[in-house]
């Protein structure tokens, strides 16, 4: 028998010096982005299973299948036909950047379980799109254009098409529409480079050189890279746009979270098609300056609306779940770096899952790390503060985190499966699933991120010689195993891709083990970018942490667990003046009002955890997440609903009350709605009340 060897392969982006050597590189996949390292369009041939086709199928009986659940402007006829203008709600522009992303989430769906119907009514808008555009060419619906000028309307005007393109990137990528790429490219011609630098116009520039990567039209990359380089930041104070000066600076960048993790991928797409170290760093920096600055435990940074600073009390938008990771995706192809993954898996699992309600069937506008309540008048944030936006309702007042929501888990499943330069295979995102790469099929046996054990079976007629890259995850320090055939091999760094090159046969077996060891992270001092919009009468005493942690978050591999607050729930169907009339269009489709119908007071009172349930049998975000739970030791602490309605931030000092040390189960944090997921810790705090037994 051959011996499997391991080639490890420098993909180090961490720090820019390596980047250097990244892009200094040959060109790679000369047929897509050149300079990046792996390549994505493999969704139509991966087939999700175990827990992810579990979560998909509560998707598609869910808020995925069910666009009348959502109300408007879900319930009309999407990009097929114009969608009307529900009276003077929100802005023009919406409804058809609102369906836009549930039109990429349901197609994507409908690929990932071969959904023919999820397809047909997606690639349906698709051909309405395609068959009406203007004589110049513009595309995009017509309601959208001054019927005088045929120029598009005030407002983020390309904005809808990008969000738009990506429905049309995944219907290329089952079946090659030669109509898409020409579409777009005679779109693109009628705009300038300044035009297209606009706001979030910008973001048309991952159109722009897909379409480039498709027709070879050397126009489309100049304008991407013209609008990129003639892009202005507004005045400090004003700042809502992402523009090479503030992405090269060390610079913390305050800005509607939402557009940021749009904007973000601009400069990784254009690394990846021109090779260009400037836009590399770019990327690089930009993305760490959001973590450093803005980032919760869950995975995802705060955005309440704006980037406000990293405090755990403060919310992020479920839109930015699906925009973030959307575009780490392409920070991940184009450096090949591990902890782009990481960070991938980190956001989905935690911040994403957390924010939608049980069955799929309710989503939140704004979730949080600490929710002891979610009520019609709970909405903690500056935004709409008192508001329904924290609540778990099919129907919310701005409606793009319903369409966005629907996007999440299908992207996570296009991510999962890439290809290296050569065509071969990369598991990129791990989880149960099939793939078919033509020449083999791998099936991926894992209960991930319940457990560190994956097993890839490659079944095939002929033998082939390729390489088989994998990850470590960034959390798995030691320990890593990786065995082929049963032989072991040494495995990657941690946080690294590694590749096994050999001639693969039927048959063959690649098991992977990362043990999962339970780990108690300290959150990061409490950074405030601004407090000036820090408005709305919410009392927030600005950088009172700033020395020090704001608590601990509890941890095993990419997962982490919160105690799921007991809740007394009831249905709200109260018609709520900022829901402008919209109800939900399916009866089995409710909101709730969750109350804490128990004690949420708790700090930790050592960072020691017993592992209980079995791992090996959890079986989801939704279903007997309770398989998998950590006993952790406690006490109660003097932490009480602020206003009686209100989660209440981390105390600032802790006051343990009277009574013993308690023990408590936590469970993936994912699976939770009312939960405690930053914990005070006493160790780190002032004891103004009883101290704890040797404390
Ligand atoms: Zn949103």
């Amino acid at each position: 028998m051959k011996s499997a060897f391991l080639k490890n392969i420098s993909f180090n982006a961490v720090n820019l010096a390596a980047s250097v050597c990244l892009i200094a590189s040959a060109p790679l996949c000369a047929a897509v982005a050149p300079y990046a390292r792996f390549e994505d369009g493999m969704l139509s041939r991966t087939r999700p299973a175990g827990w992810l086709a579990e979560v998909c199928r509560l998707q598609a009986e869910g808020l995925g299948g069910h666009p009348e659940a959502l109300s408007y402007p879900y319930d009309t006829c999407l990009w097929n036909g114009k969608i009307p203008r529900m009276g003077k709600h929100g802005q023009d522009w919406w409804r058809y950047e609102q369906t836009a992303y549930y039109t990429d989430g349901l197609l994507r769906l409908g690929y990932a379980t071969g959904n023919d119907a999820f397809v047909a009514k997606a690639v349906a808008g698709i051909d309405y799109t395609l068959a009406n555009v203007s004589s110049e060419g513009y595309l995009g619906h017509p309601s959208l254009w001054d019927s005088k000028s045929y120029k598009l309307k005030k407002g983020y005007d390309m904005w809808p098409l990008a969000v738009f393109f990506r429905a049309m990137k995944a219907k290329y990528d089952a079946a090659p529409d030669e109509r898409i790429p020409a579409a777009l490219r005679r779109n693109f011609m009628n705009y300038k480079s300044g035009y297209i630098s606009r706001v979030r116009n910008v973001v048309n520039v991952e159109g722009l050189l897909w379409t480039y990567s498709k027709t070879g039209d050397r126009k489309m990359l100049e304008l991407a890279e013209e609008a990129w380089r003639v892009r202005k930041p507004r005045p400090p104070e004003k700042k809502n746009e992402l523009a090479p000066v503030n992405c090269a600076s060390d610079e913390a960048i305050h800005m509607h979270g939402v557009s940021y993790c749009e904007e973000m991928k601009v400069p990784v797409l254009l690394a990846a098609y021109t090779g260009k170290k400037e836009y590399l760093d770019q990327a690089v920096n930009v993305e760490r300056k959001l973590v450093r600055d803005h980032m919760l435990p869950d995975g995802c940074p705060t955005s309440a609306e704006r980037t406000l600073g990293n405090s755990v009390h403060l919310c992020h938008e479920t839109c930015d779940v699906a925009d973030y990771t959307w575009s780490l995706g392409y920070f991940l192809e184009t450096t090949g770096e591990g902890s782009y993954a990481d960070k991938i898996e980190r956001c989905v699992f935690n911040a994403g899952f957390g924010a939608i309600g049980d069955d799929f069937r309710t989503l939140q506008y704004f979730s949080n790390l600490n929710q002891f309540i979610a009520t019609s008048d709970s909405d903690h944030n500056p935004q709409n503060y008192g508001t329904t936006w924290m609540q778990y309702r099919p129907t919310h007042e701005t409606e793009c985190c319903a369409g966005n929501v629907t996007r999440i888990v299908p992207n996570y499943v296009s991510r999962m499966w890439l290809k290296d330069a050569k065509g071969c295979p990369v598991a990129a995102l791990y989880g149960p699933s099939v793939a078919d790469y033509g020449w083999a099929t791998i099936t991926e046996e894992t209960r991930y991120p319940f457990d560190g054990k994956i097993v890839f079976r490659f079944s095939m007629k002929e033998p082939k010689a390729s390489a088989f890259t994998y990850r470590v995850p960034g959390w798995c320090k030691s320990g890593a195993s990786v065995k082929v055939n049963g032989e072991s091999v040494a495995p990657a760094a941690p946080g690294k891709f590694a590749a096994i090159e050999r001639t693969f046969k039927d048959g063959d077996v690649i098991e992977l083990d990362f043990p999962m060891d339970v780990r108690f992270e300290k959150v990061p001092p409490r950074f405030v970018v601004n407090n000036k919009d820090l408005k709305r009468g919410i009392k927030r005493p600005a950088d009172r942490f700033a020395d020090a942690s704001q608590g601990t978050v509890v941890c095993r591999g990419p997962l982490l667990f919160a105690y799921p607050i007991p809740s007394e729930r009831t249905v709200d169907d109260v018609e709520h003046a900022n829901m402008n009339g919209k109800k939900s269009g399916n009866s089995e489709f409710k909101c709730w009002n969750l109350r804490p119908a128990g004690a949420f007071n708790y700090a930790l009172a050592a960072h020691k955890a017993e592992v209980v349930g079995d791992f090996s049998a959890g079986d989801g975000f939704f279903r007997n997440p309770g398989a998998v739970r950590l006993r952790v030791p406690v006490r109660r602490i003097e932490w009480n609903l602020a206003e009686n309605r209100f989660t209440p931030d981390i105390p600032e000092k802790t006051v343990v009350l009277d009574g013993a040390e308690e023990t408590i189960e936590l469970v993936p944090y994912g699976s939770t709605m009312l939960r405690l997921g930053v914990f005070p810790d006493l160790s780190k705090q002032t004891f103004l009340g009883t101290v704890p037994k040797g404390g």
